[in-house]
């Protein structure tokens, strides 16, 4: 329980099927968390309305009065304008679309309310309690389905006048490589997103080449997923491995124009297949060392994420200290 008299913060990280909510203290304590179900409709913002139906549960569970809520932080996945409050895009929560998520929530809590985006939150959960706790500069990746990130310079967190400042995802590794999701070819996220290390396992299949993950990915390799890659990989599986290797490499190269653009303390790879382990942060820091010519970049600064799928319910919080810290 916290301190008699600590003001506390919520902070929600909303996912398109789940979503969590938790009681931090300005040190990053978590005093109680709890996981959802996210509610959906075609028009309604309905998971807005559960996350701040939740605040009052959590500090409910939390045993501390509603009077110790500083406010309520909330990560959306997608883009945001978080001055105006407003949701712009959730490609998965799309019924949030243009939604005012502060208004409906500070109307619904009678708290003061602050969202972030999700990769956004990610960042800030590990530069104030996570991996980067002990530095100001800090580059971080978040490695899924598709590629996000965010950039620290001085502490901060920073998106830049159009947030984009961080979209790391879109940063070209290999011209006239996949199509991207947003419509150019050859971006980080396309090469080492879900479907392009999926890809690649699967035709190095079809090229003949064994591999544990033929019995495992089911007849037209339709379980295949970059964990079940990552985990034949753990296992010695050279076509993992390969898979893997080109997916540190494509990394290598995108972290070594992070260096220069953001000369930053620390690289914080998070997200599903981070936690590989030396079976992808090898090949990325063979690329680096190799590649980043004039930094000389210490390659054991770059780190696997600490706060795992809680990341982006802290850094919610941390949106809420941040933003009391500014007044
Ligand atoms: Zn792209």
């Amino acid at each position: 329980m916290a301190p008699a008299g600590r003001m506390v913060a919520v902070g929600v990280d909303l996912g398109g099927t789940t979503f969590n909510a938790g009681v931090v203290t300005p040190d990053g304590e978590l005093i109680a968390e709890q996981s959802y179900d996210t509610p959906r409709s075609d028009d309604e913002p309905l998971a807005l309305e559960a996350a701040a139906c939740a605040v009052g549960g959590i500090m409910e569970q939390a045993a501390i009065k509603p009077d110790r809520l500083l406010g309520v932080g909330v990560g959306i996945p997608g883009p945001v304008d978080p001055r105006a409050g407003i949701v712009k895009q959730a490609p998965n929560l799309h019924e949030l679309d243009g939604a005012n998520a502060v208004e409906i929530i500070s109307g619904q809590t009678g708290a003061p309310v602050h969202i972030g985006n999700d990769a956004f939150c990610a960042t800030l959960a590990e530069l104030r309690w996570g991996a980067g706790r002990d530095v100001e500069n800090l580059v971080m990746f978040t490695l899924g389905t598709g590629v996000g990130g965010g950039i620290a310079l001085d502490n901060q967190v920073r998106r830049g006048p159009r947030q984009i400042m961080g979209e790391v995802g879109h940063i070209i590794v290999e011209p006239g490589g996949r199509r991207c999701g947003c419509g150019n070819h050859g971006c980080l996220e396309a090469m080492v997103g879900r479907d392009g290390m999926v890809d690649r396992a699967v035709r190095l299949m079809e090229q003949g080449m064994p591999s544990l993950l033929e019995e495992r990915s089911g007849p037209r390799h339709e379980k295949l997923t970059p964990r079940m890659i990552s985990e034949a990989a753990h296992d010695g599986d050279e076509l993992a491995i390969d898979v893997m290797a080109t997916a540190g490499h494509y990394l290598g190269v995108a972290l070594c124009s992070c260096i220069v653009l953001a000369d930053p303390d620390l690289i914080v790879l998070g997200g599903g297949i981070a936690a590989a382990g030396d079976v992808l942060f090898e090949p990325i820091r063979r690329t680096v060392r190799h590649r980043s010519m004039i930094s000389g970049f210490d390659v054991s600064r770059i780190v696997p994420a600490e706060l795992g799928n809680q990341a982006g319910m802290y850094g919610a919080a941390a949106l809420v200290f941040d933003a009391q810290g500014a007044e």
